[in-house]
């Protein structure tokens, strides 16, 4: 059976959605190109969210110190031992908050991901706040010649949350961005952690009839990772009663039912987080992420489900 976004799994996934795009897998190369966060530097909070360890997410060649042109060649060459058909690439600015700063910073740094041949277009993680008229009206620009996406960390729908994990936003601010991004023609993706404090199974459950009427194209998934040395991880040791940890099973069955209700145009990109082993999770769970997502479509095909089943317009 074919679905509505022209494939047979059952949902929307992104690796096959870059094929049909570009005819090929596309890869993204992880930059830190030394931004900051908003909520790190005192312009917003000075203690961050406290579930943020960022390093945990950057590989190994990513490092601020290095030029960008350095850390694409050492990521292209890292890539193609792994990937040897790989030929395309996306620049992933994904360190901390990557439109936080003068526009002419990151005019700099996005062009000179952009000057080499196989590098395609860039994919710019940030936060809600830290997007204005002039950055949107430069990357709208930027987009009409090279594949452009703004990710902004969700995280949660509830106010109440955001405050919780000191996200210094609120979800007015995430939705207002992502509406504005969308209308100048930008991709908008979109990063949510299941598992927060203070949220229910059945709160979380609701965020996707919230988050489908976004006009959002992409859309990524993490179960909550409590990394040692965080501010979450003090939490936790004082009141572990607070903390409601997905097990592997309850996640995916959990994950089974909230794409049913998620809109079908979304493009799923993850499904769940992956940290390298050299980072300490507190209460780890999972094997590797290709076998995560094999249990999961097993669930999806055993369950009878796909992306948008019971999805309501
Ligand atoms: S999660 Fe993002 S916004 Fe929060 S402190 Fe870390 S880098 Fe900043």
């Amino acid at each position: 059976m074919l679905y509505p976004w022209g494939h047979s799994r059952r949902f929307n996934a992104y690796p096959d959605y870059m094929k049909k795009t570009f005819g090929e897998r596309v890869q993204k190369l992880t930059l830190d190109a030394g931004f900051s966060c908003p909520n790190r530097d005192g312009t917003k909070g000075t203690g961050g969210c406290t579930f943020c360890l960022n390093a945990a997410f950057n590989p190994s060649y990513c490092d601020p110190l290095k030029p960008i042109t350095q850390q694409i060649r050492e990521g292209i060459s890292f890539h193609e031992k792994r990937y040897r058909r790989v030929s395309k690439y996306l620049a992933y600015f994904q360190a901390f908050s990557n439109t936080h700063g003068p526009l002419d910073l990151m005019i700099r740094a996005y062009e000179e991901a952009l000057s080499f041949n196989n590098v395609i277009g860039i994919v710019i993680g940030t936060r809600p706040d830290c997007i204005d008229e002039k950055k949107l009206e430069y990357l709208s620009v930027l987009s009409k010649q090279f594949h452009v996406i703004i990710e902004y960390g969700i995280e949660s729908v509830y106010d109440e949350t955001l405050h919780r994990v000191n996200r210094c936003h609120t979800f007015k601010e995430t939705s207002d961005a992502i509406f504005r991004t969308a209308e100048k023609g930008i991709q908008v993706g979109g990063h949510v952690i299941f598992g927060l404090p203070g949220e229910s199974r059945e709160s979380m459950m609701k965020s996707a009839d919230i988050l489908s009427k976004l006009p959002l194209d992409s859309i990524k998934f993490h179960q909550l990772q409590l990394f040692k040395g965080t501010v979450m991880e003090r939490e936790y040791n004082d009141k572990p009663e607070d903390f409601n940890f997905f097990t592997e099973d309850e996640y995916l069955n959990f994950l089974v039912d909230y794409i049913s209700r998620l809109n079908p145009k979304f493009i799923i990109e993850r499904i769940a987080g992956e940290t390298p082993p050299r980072y300490a999770v507190i209460r780890p769970w999972g094997p590797r992420y290709d076998q995560i997502l094999v249990k999961f479509e097993k669930l999806l095909e055993d369950r009878d489900v796909w992306q948008g089943k019971t999805f309501e317009v």
